[in-house]
């Protein structure tokens, strides 16, 4: 069988070299020929564990080839993932469907023959019977021959685990219209299904709202435990133990009950919004109006890490015996050490990262910010480039005034208190993603201070 993967970003390169490697041919199509010189080169234009040696091994082979020419695949290939970008609508909710409408329009006109095409975006559910009118009515006005298909196939791999959660992903969905489909992406998955992957076969809308709804109940389990780090905030308690006593009851579970920052990234924030926007559309305003709760809940916990560190700098202006009344007078002069920039560990993707929105906050208010993350230093400095980026977590530290874990990479989590004890001019630090031995650091003599932990004004 023959594939074509429309899109190559985070999704679409993993996805190509995941299909070479489970032994189809393969061709990536993007739109972006730098991104396809890179790829053809093996060079995988981000960060992702696994997925270099997969590119190599497949480019050497042959078996996998990018191009930036839909005529290459149209008369080629016999299935055509689709997995362009869906991001936000500037200043507005709703999803950007400008990309997934162009490849499908692309596609229908270049198709030569018999294909399926595969929808793997987050989309809006109601996309792919749109779509499937659009690509029909395209086709017959261009008189093409050929029967051609659609179905969607949404995506759950997370980044830094892509390469695992696509060969051996937890479940298989796919939204059909007929057993042809069904066989033929049987025939695609067929070495994940030998190991048991449940196979969901459903409609379009199913299809389409399982990916939204599991990123809608992601991002509410996370708001959920911060907005209970709100409440021991203010009256005390621990989050940290809260959490795990919540997570031994088996209905509820620990993952995603770790108070902090909050979530980011290319999908929870964009997605959310895009269910508020679409439900809003089919004039079911109510249904999900605590979705906008949790987004709210997420962004506040930002402010609330601007806020500590100002209440805590503001202690070294007072005991110069000045007052100091606003964040600007307060930060003015300080030199802040951000441990972090991706918006998660072991990815290097900095798309809505809470670590870079608490840097550029605290820059705009006047702390100078030094900035290290692992991977994603080069991608936050061009969407940053006023901050200051160091080379190690070290550097990052030396003479700071307070230092902020953003990311929890795991060398942050290794970094040894007494040293960073050393290194920093007022030994301090805001875990802002509760990773941190508190005890273990204060008696290290950095005084250190979690996100949910009660604080005296
Ligand atoms: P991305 O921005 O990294 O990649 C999108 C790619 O599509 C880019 O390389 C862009 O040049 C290309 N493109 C745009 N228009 C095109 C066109 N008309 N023809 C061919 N290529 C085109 O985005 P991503 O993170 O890979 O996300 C893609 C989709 O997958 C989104 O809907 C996202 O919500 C979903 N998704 C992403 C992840 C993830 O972890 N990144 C996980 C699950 C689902």
């Amino acid at each position: 069988m023959r594939i074509s993967v429309i899109g190559t970003g985070y999704l679409g390169a993993t996805h190509a070299a995941c299909m070479a490697e489970l032994g189809f041919e393969v061709i990536g199509v993007d739109v972006d020929p730098a991104k396809i010189q890179r790829l053809a080169r093996g060079e995988v234009p981000f960060h992702e564990p696994g997925l270099p040696e997969l590119l190599v091994k497949h480019v050497d082979s042959g078996r996998l080839r990018f191009t930036t020419d839909y005529a290459e695949v149209g008369g080629w290939a016999d299935v055509h993932f689709i997995g362009v970008g869906t991001p936000q609508k500037d200043g507005e909710n709703a999803a950007d469907m400008r990309f997934v409408d162009a490849a499908a329009m692309s596609l229908a006109e270049a198709i030569t023959r018999d294909a399926l095409i595969v929808g793997k975006s987050t989309v809006p559910v109601g996309t792919a019977a749109r779509l499937r009118e659009a690509i029909a009515a395209r086709r017959t006005e261009n008189g093409l021959p050929g029967r051609v298909e659609l179905a969607w196939n949404p995506e759950f791999l997370r980044e830094g685990y892509a390469v695992k959660d696509t060969i051996s992903p937890d479940r298989l969905i796919v939204g059909v219209e007929s057993a042809h489909a069904e066989q033929l992406l049987r025939e695609v998955y067929a070495a994940p299904l030998e190991q048991d992957t449940p196979w969901i076969a459903t409609d379009f809308q199913t299809a389409e709202l399982v990916k939204v709804a599991a990123n809608a109940f992601l991002a509410t389990k996370i708001s959920f435990i911060n907005a209970f780090s709100e409440i021991t905030e203010t009256v005390g308690g621990d989050i940290r133990t809260l959490a795990d006593a919540l997570g031994h009851d088996s209905r509820i579970g620990r993952r995603f009950l770790n108070a902090g920052v909050g979530f980011g990234g290319g999908c929870l924030p964009k997605d959310i919004r895009a269910l508020q926007a679409r439900v809003s559309e089919l004039g079911l305003n109510r249904t999900m109006q605590f979705l906008n709760n949790m987004d709210e809940i997420n962004l506040r916990r930002r402010d609330r890490v601007v806020d500590l560190a100002a209440q805590l700098l503001a202690e070294d202006r007072d005991d110069d015996g000045r007052t100091h009344t606003t964040r600007t007078q307060i930060l003015q002069g300080t030199r802040i050490a951000i441990l972090g920039a991706a918006f998660k560990p072991h990815s290097d993707d900095v798309r809505d990262s809470p670590a870079l929105d608490v840097a550029n906050r605290l820059f705009c208010t006047g702390a100078a910010t030094a900035v290290f993350d692992p991977q994603a230093n080069a991608n936050a400095a061009a969407r940053f480039p006023r901050l200051d980026y160091v080379g190690s977590a070290e550097q990052a530290l030396r003479d700071a005034d307070l230092a902020i874990l953003l990311t929890e990479w795991p060398e942050f989590r290794e970094l040894d208190p007494a040293r960073v004890a050393e290194l920093m001019r007022t030994p301090r630090m805001i875990d802002g993603r509760n990773v941190l031995d508190r005890t273990a650091w204060d008696a290290a003599g950095v005084h250190t201070v979690g996100l949910g932990q009660h604080i005296e004004p």
